[in-house]
């Protein structure tokens, strides 16, 4: 039967819609509930930068690293807690205590009071991507340890506690990044997609909640008194047909219900409420209810194909668009693909209350939309061009094998590249290249690999100009890295204070950088300011005691001023962490020749030739 709006002959009465539809009384607590968690994110994220320690965040995705790491923290907890409750009450979590929801609801208000209600898009095959992207990031990995594991490292990893953080913000984007993530997931996903597009279509969490709630007992149910009026269906905004639902199996059955209760709420005649009994996956399944989708299943197939398309093209671009933005994205790209589609082919077609098209006549509103969806799209083909190159790029990176410790030990390492590593390393170079010359932004993950390949091939400037370039765009412990490269390179080659402000700055960054810390003393001894050297190198081994080039240089330096018994002492102790490898010893040698500490440099480039090479000094 349809859907009657005027059942109850109520327009304009107080409690009522136009639509004469009783309001939802729920509606106010559960925007309460939210506005109550936006709040106290906001109180959590203040507490941090006030006392600069605070709880890990309450994330389900931090989940990733105790499956991964073993990290155990809020998140881990919170998702974990989540989904015991989803067994039981049903998907609630969702619809009361989700952030994101929060901003599409937000938006499907602000939509409503302009008269834009949003209208579902409803696919078959694109509502398995939730699932698909949660068992992707909770479950692939694992899987992957279990039966491809090179490394060797345990199914299950050791567990930490990692409740405490004082590095609040350190898996989440930048602010730059958060805005249009906030934007395309809270705002674009509801105009395009309808009041749960991204619930629906992309979010990895509610793949589990939804998965959890086909096996709890918690329902929306029903009592005789319903009369299929059908206020409940349209008052539900995740789309669930309650009222042929009820109808059918006596309680709602669709995973994507999050208990909101505004049908309970609006059910005139009271024939609905929360209760338990059986759940879904007991109940045997019907074909009665007919569902109408948006789709034909050659546009399902189509779409798919565009939905995956766009989201490789996007993930990681620029290394800026995070996992769950990226899903996003590919879903608004999806709509807008198969939209544009329909702009060509069909005679009539509108959007909301725009006609974009009548008797075969393409109106401004269809060229305004053909231009926004040309736009969007050409900008995720342009990403997927961009991340094309990079991604060969980072092959071409993996495929490396020289150790950077040997690559560092002098200039030009070009000594040590065989004729196939120059080509890999050539053509890793030419599609980084070409994904900066075309890209919008510099991919800060991207330049020091760059950097790298430029100072393998010896163009040792590019390479020392391309890691401040990509310092510039990082933050914590890879800006550190780029700047220790940085500096290393700077060593080398001769430029002892440039390399000493850009290993200080590392340091101010990571503190226990200890490779930073190395390199400092060498840029200080080379300045000859040889105190500072050798309390910054004792610094480096209090910090780690067996390293072993740390404790060479402290036993050169202490030969070099007639401490001969230090020396010894802390010789010895190089000595016991040493592996008994001739590259090792080689690049030893060269980092004490190029000290003038040549006794022991000597004595290292003797081991290396007895231990079968390095026989070149
Ligand atoms: S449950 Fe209530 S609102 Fe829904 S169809 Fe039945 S009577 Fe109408
Ligand atoms: S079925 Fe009812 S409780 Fe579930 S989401 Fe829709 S309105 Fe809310």
């Amino acid at each position: 039967m349809g859907i009657s709006r005027g059942a109850t002959a109520a327009v304009n009465v107080p409690g009522y819609s136009k639509t004469g539809i009783r309001k939802s009384k729920t509606g106010r607590w559960r925007g309460a509930a939210l506005i109550a968690l936006n709040l106290f994110m906001i109180a959590h994220i203040i507490q941090w930068r006030i006392v600069g320690r605070t709880v890990s965040p309450i994330e389900p995705s931090e989940t990733m690293y105790t499956l991964q790491q073993g990290f155990v923290n809020a998140g881990f907890i919170f998702f974990s807690l989540a989904i015991l409750a989803t067994l039981i009450f049903g998907r609630f979590v969702c619809g009361w205590g989700c952030h994101i929801l929060a901003l599409q609801d937000f938006c499907g208000w602000l939509l409503k009071k302009i008269g834009l209600h949003p209208k579902p898009f409803r696919s078959r095959l694109l509502i398995y991507v939730p699932l698909i992207a949660a068992l992707y990031m909770f479950v692939w990995p694992t899987a992957v340890r279990l039966f491809r594991n090179p490394e060797h490292a345990p199914v299950v990893p050791t567990f930490t506690n990692h409740l405490v953080t004082t590095n609040f913000w350190q898996t989440f984007p930048s602010v730059a990044v958060a805005i249009p993530f906030l934007f395309i997931c809270g705002f674009m996903t509801v105009y395009f997609l309808g009041q749960k597009g991204f619930c629906t279509y992309a979010c990895p969490y509610g793949g589990f909640f939804g998965l959890a709630d086909k096996l709890s007992p918690g329902k929306i149910r029903v009592t005789p008194a319903c009369n299929q009026c059908g206020h409940c269906t349209a008052t539900c905004t995740s789309n669930v047909l309650v009222h042929a639902e009820v109808k059918q199996y006596g309680m709602v059955v669709d995973p994507g219900c999050m208990k909101c209760m505004d049908c309970v709420s609006v059910c005139p005649n009271d024939a609905l409420y929360f209760g338990f009994g059986k759940p879904t996956i007991l109940v045997p399944k019907s074909d009665a209810i007919r569902r109408t989708y948006s789709l034909t299943w050659a546009e399902e197939v189509v779409g798919a194909l565009v939905f995956l398309g766009s989201f490789l093209a996007v993930r990681g671009v620029y290394a800026l668009v995070p996992f769950l933005m990226a899903l996003g994205c590919a879903a608004v790209t999806t709509f807008l693909t198969l939209k544009m589609w329909r702009l060509l082919r069909a005679r009539e077609l509108s959007f909301y209350r725009f006609n974009l098209k009548s008797a075969g006549r393409v109106h401004k509103a269809g060229w305004a939309f053909a231009i926004f969806a040309c736009a969007w799209i050409g900008l995720n083909a342009h990403s997927g061009w961009v991340r094309y190159h990079e991604f060969l790029g980072n092959i071409a990176f993996q495929k490396l094998k020289l150790p950077d410790e040997v690559a560092l030990a002098q200039p030009n390492p070009s000594r040590w590249l065989t004729p196939a590593d120059r080509d890999n390393i050539l053509g890793g170079k030419k599609h980084y290249d070409a994904a900066s010359t075309v890209g919008l932004f510099p991919n800060s993950e991207a330049l020091p690999k760059q950097a790298w390949f430029e100072y393998l091939l010896g163009d040792t400037e590019q390479s020392i100009q391309l890691l401040g370039q990509a310092a510039a765009h990082q933050a914590g412990e890879n800006k550190a890295l780029s700047l220790y490269y940085r500096g290393a390179i700077l060593n080398r080659i001769g430029r002892h204070e440039e390399a000493r402000v850009s290993l200080d700055e590392a340091l101010a960054e990571r503190d226990d950088l200890i490779l930073a810390r190395q390199e400092k003393g060498e840029s200080l001894w080379q300045l000859g300011r040889r105190e500072e050297a050798v309390s910054v190198w004792a610094g480096a081994i209090e910090r780690n005691p067996g390293l072993v080039l740390a404790n060479n240089e402290l036993a050169g330096a202490a030969r070099l001023s007639g401490k001969l018994e230090e020396a010894t002492a802390y010789e010895n102790r190089a000595d016991e962490s040493t592996p008994n490898n001739p590259l090792f010893h080689w690049v030893l040698g060269r980092r004490l020749q190029a000290l003038g500490m040549t006794e022991l440099a000597e004595k290292h480039f003797q081991q290396a030739q007895q231990l079968g090479g390095g026989s070149e000094h």
